[in-house]
């Protein structure tokens, strides 16, 4: 084109880097993909290979966090209605798992040394976090290194009140019962209950309160810090009070006022009145120190003393207690911080296999799971705006773990201090906006649900595809991975990734559709075309 653009009219044409990236979303393609490079053993031939990010957030990358949606619906729907044990073993490492773990473990030595040498390990720390990340998304379950080293030995778990709840052995069993029908029919029904967090207040349509002054946001705050052990106290409740190893698949959603809920299929049946019981008995205790009185607002903060590694009241100099310290003043006739309950309303129903209704509730377990918390339920209006800052200013300043820097406000060192500690400035995922106070996973499965895990369900999926287009599965021990890292002659910056991204995704579309076109062509018809 020779004629001329104006600059208004060159702003209207798409822009090349946008197109590429859609049309790798529009094929199934990773928008972010990782770069690898794999290299045949035998033959020494070396490949790059594009690895999908895998990111559940469909904000960061679309096309992964449909596929692990996807994924997860096949788990949900596999585990649910299961009528044998599921054989849980763990499997052998992959390539790729050990790729990461050998990374990881050079890096922790590098940092090590670090530190040995008095050097700062922040960037090393990163890094290490980063590869954790990594290893836990390749599948492999638990982590490298254990989380704390020192273990206190006063524990806070005895202060749990046993529940009001007759208590039975629970069996390995995993499995629910199977009924009769008068015909002779078996079936074998499994449950989807919804439990909700109590009042905080009347709530109009839209979620917002009635009256904002008299809606308890500490107490929304608290109950969604916590509502993940309280799921806890209320699965080993369950399976204490049915006598079997009752298996679930979980999804933690907010409603409309911003409070979570849970929505959980549990294979087998229980009675709503069993429920009820189980409900009214279950609760869970958080043995933190009081987080009451401010004693040291914005501005009269304690201050760091580097010789110590102790934080010093302001005015005095004082030491401020530590958490250990402040943990046994709470005495046996304290109080605890919080107690969370789960609210009176629940629903609760039986599903039958493979009904329309075990679909549609497959389609609520995992309808959010690609969007943050705080994005579930965009605010629409002025007062919906105003509900969700009064609810995110709530959990600023409530302390989100033992470690968490709005310790300080209360008078009390953190666990494990460390200096530029800051109130209303703490890291913890459960502070911000997006994650509403819950800063756990979003889906919880249970151990023995389908005998999978997500990775062996992706692997599942890939041995379809393979076994559909007629490609062999190479040997894994075959091949060692490395990362690519910037800088290397190999390295592919993101755009050229993501266009190797759309040609390969297009590659396997054709593929796909001839293949399943040969599948579904009637024979006599081939062999006249051959
Ligand atoms: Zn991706
Ligand atoms: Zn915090």
């Amino acid at each position: 084109m020779s004629q001329h653009q104006t600059r208004a009219q060159r702003l209207t044409m798409p822009l090349a880097r946008e197109v590429v990236r859609e049309l790798a979303v529009t094929n199934g393609g990773c928008v972010r993909p990782v770069q690898l490079r794999r290299t045949d053993t035998e033959t020494g031939q070396v490949e790059q290979v594009l690895v999908p990010c895998g990111h559940t957030l469909a904000s960061v990358c679309p096309s992964c966090a449909e596929r692990t949606k996807t994924l997860r619906a096949v788990q949900c729907r596999e585990g649910w209605h299961l009528d044998h044990e599921p054989i849980v073993q763990a499997d052998e490492p992959d390539e790729v798992q050990r790729m990461w773990v050998e990374k990881r473990a050079e890096t922790q030595a590098e940092r090590d040394h670090a530190e040995a040498a008095g050097q700062d390990t922040a960037e090393a720390d990163a890094l290490n976090s980063e590869l954790d990340e990594e290893i836990t998304r390749s599948g492999v379950r638990g982590k490298v290194m254990p989380a704390t080293t020192a273990r206190r030995h006063r524990s806070t778990r005895r202060r749990q009140d046993a529940p009001d709840l007759p208590r039975r052995t629970i069996a390995g069993t995993t499995v629910g019962k199977t009924y009769t029908a008068p015909d002779g029919k078996t079936f074998r029904p499994s449950m989807f209950v919804t439990l909700t967090c109590p009042s905080y207040g009347r709530v109009l349509q839209d979620g917002t309160p009635a009256d904002p002054a008299a809606y308890d946001y500490q107490r929304a705050a608290r109950d969604a810090l916590h509502f993940a052990a309280l799921f806890d106290r209320f699965i080993q409740n369950l399976r204490r009070f049915l006598g079997y190893d009752v298996q679930y698949f979980a999804a933690i959603e907010p409603q409309r006022r911003l409070a979570p809920h849970v929505h959980i299929a549990t294979r087998g049946t229980f009675s709503r009145a069993e429920l009820r019981q189980v409900l009214a008995a279950t609760y869970h205790q958080v043995w933190w120190p009081p987080a009451t009185d401010v004693k040291y607002p914005d501005g009269e903060l304690p201050v760091w003393h580097e010789a110590s590694g102790n934080y010093l009241a302001p005015a005095t100099g004082e030491l401020l207690p530590t958490w250990d310290q402040a943990l046994d003043a709470i005495g046996e006739d304290g109080e605890p911080l919080h107690v969370a309950k789960f609210g009176a309303k629940f629903d609760a129903q039986g599903v039958l296999a493979g009904s329309r209704d075990a679909s549609r509730c497959i389609g609520y377990l995992t309808k959010y799971l690609t969007k943050h918390l705080g994005d579930c339920h965009q605010a629409e209006s002025g007062a919906q705006h105003d509900h969700a800052e009064r609810l995110v200013q709530a959990l600023r300043y409530e302390p989100c773990s033992p470690r968490c820097a709005n310790w300080l406000r209360y008078g009390i060192q953190p666990k494990n201090p460390r200096p530029g500690l800051r109130p209303g400035y703490c890291k913890g995922k459960a502070h911000r906006r997006e994650h509403l106070g819950h800063a756990g996973r979003r889906v919880l499965v249970s151990r023995k649900w389908s005998g999978k895990t997500l990775a062996d369900h992706r692997a599942d999926r890939k041995a379809w595809l393979l076994a559909t287009l007629g490609i062999p599965d190479a040997d894994p021990a075959r091949y060692t991975w490395e990362p690519v890292t910037p800088g290397h002659p190999d390295h592919m910056p993101p755009a050229q990734r993501m266009l190797h991204i759309v040609a390969d995704r297009q590659r396997w579309h054709a593929a796909l559709t001839e293949a399943r076109r040969r599948a579904n062509a009637p024979p006599n018809l081939s062999a006249t075309a051959a």
